[in-house]
């Protein structure tokens, strides 16, 4: 059934976009959780900053030295904020870019998925309707059987039973059940046989339809 193919093309289609979403899922909160490490690290250094400015601005602090070492660190405290804003917008760049490849992945996957259930119902439609060709044929056969020979019916079930088949063609010489060809001697057996007689394949036990292509 093509249905089946397609079906199982689709899943694992369906699966691996799966995978990459989850992948993609965590890098994107991984980075989230970075990015509100880095602003948080920025925050910090700001308000110490901040603290050193009103310190410095109270002019509590008269000691030349102290106020040097103090203009110091400010600085120093500027140039570290400079650092950790560039490493903040390199981070939050790096969660626009990751995102936008989750969005894409979720809008595949969408779109896989709702492939998966069009060839899914294509699938049991097709099912439903191998069901009713199967009903058919088994009211078919219960038909065909009614109007034979309860002893050949019988035999029929008991070879099927143990070969899969009850019944093959004879065919160019051959059965087309076991697939082998018959001697000489059997097939001058079956040509002088009555046509109502039943006839058995020599070598699998099948019961043997002659036809006009069974070369006797
Ligand atoms: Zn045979």
């Amino acid at each position: 059934m093509p249905e089946l193919a397609v079906l199982a093309e689709v899943t694992a289609a369906e699966a691996q976009l799966d995978d990459k979403r989850i992948e993609l899922d965590t890098l994107v909160g991984d980075l989230r959780r970075e990015l509100r490490q880095a602003e948080a690290e920025v925050e910090q250094v700001r308000t110490r900053r901040e603290r050193d400015e009103q310190r410095l601005n109270s002019g509590a602090i008269t000691n030349p030295k102290d106020l040097t070492n103090l203009e110091h660190e400010m600085q120093a405290l500027q140039r570290r904020i400079g650092t950790l804003e560039d490493a903040e917008l390199e981070v939050m760049d790096q969660v626009e870019t990751q995102q936008a490849a989750l969005d894409a992945v979720l809008q595949e996957l969408e779109t896989m998925r709702a492939k998966v259930a069009d060839v899914t119902a294509a699938r049991d439609a097709a099912f439903a309707q191998l069901d009713g060709q199967s009903g058919e044929l088994t009211a078919e056969r219960a038909r065909l059987a009614a109007d034979l020979p309860d002893d050949l019916v019988a035999l029929y079930e008991k070879v099927r039973a143990q070969y899969g088949s009850g019944a093959a063609a004879l065919k160019a010489r051959g059965c087309e059940g076991c697939r082998l060809e018959l001697n000489g001697s059997d097939l001058r057996v079956i040509a002088a046989a009555a046509d109502d007689e039943v006839i058995r394949c020599p070598e699998c036990s099948r019961i043997l339809v002659r036809t006009a292509e069974s070369g006797l």
